[in-house]
């Protein structure tokens, strides 16, 4: 995995060594020697990670990561801090000023790479969902104060000892609801139901803790879910192990209260914001593919299936087949009964249209009161059948145009099968002719394509 990491350190001893070390596995390194050269560094080049003393003069790595987390421009950049001290309060107050994560200096090799790669996997997914969000509504995300959990979470602590496992409970957040679990496949069937993150002893001789740990990654029910594991004093292997199953945070034994605390925020912070996204981002997605007013399909997400569909059939895949309906005289029906009743008939003709169509059909609203079903796997004689019958369900019945009032509707369909070697705008204009043909021969008629066998 490649990536831009930033070290900051005010000993230009420290940052060499560092440098030399990510070098050594292919990293991109920029550097910076003091806190104020951070932030313009960060900003400027913007870094996939970052590496930050804690001990600079003028301004030091708590501030400089305060300000890095405040920044719209970098506050999405997870922050390591290196300190000298292995205080617990140090750890916590850097977790507290938004630290991701945390080394101690001598940094032994194997747990900074952990640390790196497992960072920069989280980074890689936020980047693909940041991708085409606004940043409006990230910066409200993302500035929400460090440690802020008003959300109500629910924690599943698993682990074979009771006693351990009550102690971590009691290190939760408060507005966390945990719920503690001995045996591994009750934590599993639990984490399913209903977690936002999860800590998992590993030190627990009574159960394959890592075991675990890879399968929650691999079931998609859970992939996604915040894991810290409990680890022994200096486990470095199992440590590394951790993280590369993809384990978000290690703490160790005995575990401090405090630190626990600040862990259990920092992944829920992490997941709320990763939750958001995604949520933006499937909103987004269904406002690009969907017509507000009907729900069906819109002309762009059509096209580009219908795209797909002539090219699979031009590759010897199967027939596919178009039609293009266009609702007759509809003007006067919206001088008649307004806009409103209007927009009433556009939303039943889309109901009646789904109605009758086959799973597989793809159905569009492609313009004011015209539209295009894309039937996959359909030749010529399907075509005319399903054309036939979506003109007889319209003209069956009246439409409801306003409060109790109806009027008759009808509808013209022209249609065309796929000729080898056609291209989807050809195929479009060979039913769209055909549609203009139905519509001069009187109205409320079906016509195949010119040229087309009959
Ligand atoms: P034809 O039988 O030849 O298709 O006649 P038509 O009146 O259906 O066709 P024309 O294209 O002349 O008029 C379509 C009308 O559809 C004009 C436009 O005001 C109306 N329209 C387009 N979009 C909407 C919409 O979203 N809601 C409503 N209520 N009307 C719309
Ligand atoms: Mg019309
Ligand atoms: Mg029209």
């Amino acid at each position: 995995m490649s990536a831009r990491i930033l070290v900051v350190d005010d000993q230009p001893a420290n940052v060499r060594l560092l440098e030399a070390k990510l070098q050594a596995e292919y990293f991109d390194v920029c550097t910076a020697v003091d806190g104020f050269a951070a932030i313009e560094v960060a900003r400027v080049e913007q870094p996939d990670l970052i590496l930050l003393d804690v001990m600079m003069p003028r301004m030091d790595g708590y501030e400089t990561c305060r300000r890095l987390k405040h920044d719209p421009a970098t506050r999405h950049i997870p922050v390591v801090m290196v300190t000298a001290l292995d205080q617990r309060d140090d750890r916590i107050r850097g977790l507290e000023s938004g630290a991701d994560d945390f080394l101690t200096k001598p940094i032994d090799d194997v747990t900074l790479f952990a640390r790196v790669r497992s960072l920069l996997r989280l980074k890689t997914v936020l980047d693909e969902l940041r991708f085409r969000e606004s940043s409006d509504a990230l910066n409200s995300i993302m500035s929400e104060p460090v440690g802020d959990d008003a959300a109500v979470a629910q924690a599943i602590i698993i682990s074979g000892d009771v006693r351990a496992a009550t102690r971590y409970a009691a290190a939760m957040p408060p507005q966390v609801r945990t719920q503690v679990e001995l045996d591994p496949a009750a934590g599993i069937a639990a984490a399913r139901k209903n977690a936002d993150l999860l800590v998992i002893d590993l030190t627990s001789p009574a159960f394959d803790g890592l075991r675990l740990c890879a399968r929650i990654r691999s079931d998609v029910a859970t992939r996604q879910m915040p894991i810290i594991a409990v680890l022994n004093p200096g486990d470095v292997a199992n440590a590394v192990r951790a993280l590369d199953i993809g384990v978000n945070d290690i703490i160790h034994r005995p575990v401090d209260a405090g630190e626990m605390m600040a862990r259990v925020s920092t992944q829920l912070r992490r997941k709320r914001y990763a939750d958001r996204l995604r949520s933006q981002l499937d909103e987004s997605l269904e406002m690009a593919i969907t017509d507000p007013l009907t729900g069906l399909h819109n002309r762009r997400y059509i096209a580009s299936r219908l795209r797909q569909a002539v090219e699979s059939a031009n590759n010897g895949g199967a027939p596919v087949s178009l039609l293009i309906a266009d609702i007759d005289h509809f003007k006067s029906i919206n001088d008649r009964f307004g806009h409103e009743g209007g927009d009433r008939v556009l939303r039943s003709f889309a109901d009646r249209l789904m109605r009758d169509l086959r799973a597989l059909d793809l159905a569009a609203r492609y313009g004011g009161e015209e539209f295009v079903i894309v039937m996959p796997g359909a030749g010529q004689a399907e075509a005319r059948i399903a054309s036939e019958r979506l003109r007889a369900s319209i003209a069956a019945e009246p439409f409801l145009v306003g409060d109790g009032q109806t009027a008759p509707v009808t509808v013209s369909i022209g249609f065309a099968q796929a000729r080898v070697g056609e291209d989807a705008d050809a195929l479009l204009r060979r039913a769209d002719e055909a549609l203009y043909t139905a519509k001069g021969d009187g109205r409320n008629r079906v016509e195949a394509a010119a040229n087309e066998a009959a």
